[in-house]
């Protein structure tokens, strides 16, 4: 049973890869993360994926950081935190890992396998996503099961069968990443027959895909997300002002579709989050 009449709209404001030079807009400090939270809040967005970076701009997993972002968000709006696990290009996975138990935030993502990221590469093999669903399990946090390929939905059935995850499974998937899947309706068609009986997903269309992705996912009965990590652009060539400008039209898409953006309590209440 999916959350009747509701669209849930995610959004990835920074990311770890995203520059001001790519957008000014693009929110860096904790300030201007919590800000962001806010606007986007107000716009319909229920969850809020968070990266955190250094003052200079550059990506890091520190759980000081985590937590001032975390914290300067709470002041501002009850918006769902969920933090990366992914975490930036060559990070490792201890490092990743080390804000759940230290943080244990509502949600995480989950990279559910190795995947090719434009000229870099991820890697997640099995003992470290069971690691990861372990950790997460041990404190009640629940995953979004990001999935870049399809073979990842089928390994996250593993970690299923051994118990490793609980329901309702919320998954992610990320489409159009350099050197991985594209987004088409087909290939988001064989992800959604590949998940397990009765799970959720999110859809994040990466670059021009943003868009397409959105109707795809809703034509379906997915979620969205949006937001500078995936797409910087409003239309081509036309930048986003903001993230919250992304999050307003995700919402009167939805609007339009006859959904209304599910507000951060109906999701907790509906993904059982620890809240
Ligand atoms: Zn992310």
């Amino acid at each position: 049973m999916a959350l009747e009449g509701k669209l849930v709209i995610t959004c990835a404001c920074t990311g770890a890869e995203t520059t001001k030079a790519q957008n000014p807009a693009l929110p860096i400090t904790p300030d201007e993360v919590a800000k962001t939270a806010e606007e986007c809040r107000a716009a319909g967005a229920a969850i809020l994926h968070l990266h955190v970076r250094n003052d200079d701009g550059t990506p890091t997993a520190s759980v000081a950081r985590f937590k001032e972002a975390i914290e300067a968000v709470r002041r501002k709006t009850d918006i769902i935190v969920e933090i990366t696990t992914g975490g930036a290009v060559g990070d490792t996975a201890e490092d990743r890992l080390r804000p759940i138990a230290a943080l244990q935030p509502e949600m995480a993502s989950l990279d559910c396998g190795t995947v090719n990221f434009g000229d870099e590469y991820i890697v997640n093999d099995l003992p470290t996503m069971r690691a990861f669903a372990a950790e997460f399990r041990k404190h009640k946090v629940r995953a979004t099961l990001e999935c870049f390929d399809l073979g990842h939905v089928y390994a996250s059935h593993y970690l299923i069968k051994e118990g490793l995850l609980e329901a309702p499974y919320h998954y992610g998937f990320v489409l159009n990443v350099p050197g991985a899947v594209p987004y088409s309706v087909e290939n988001l068609s064989a992800f959604i027959r590949a998940l397990p009986a009765g799970a959720d997903y999110t859809v994040m269309g990466i670059g021009r895909s943003s868009l397409p992705a959105q109707f795809g996912a809703m034509a379906n009965g997915g979620w969205i997300r949006v937001g500078f990590e995936d797409n910087v652009y409003f239309s081509k060539g036309v930048l986003a002002k903001s993230n919250a400008e992304l999050v307003e039209r995700a919402a009167r898409i939805a609007h339009e579709g006859g959904l209304k953006p599910a507000t951060p309590d109906e999701v907790r209440q509906y993904l059982k989050l620890r809240g």
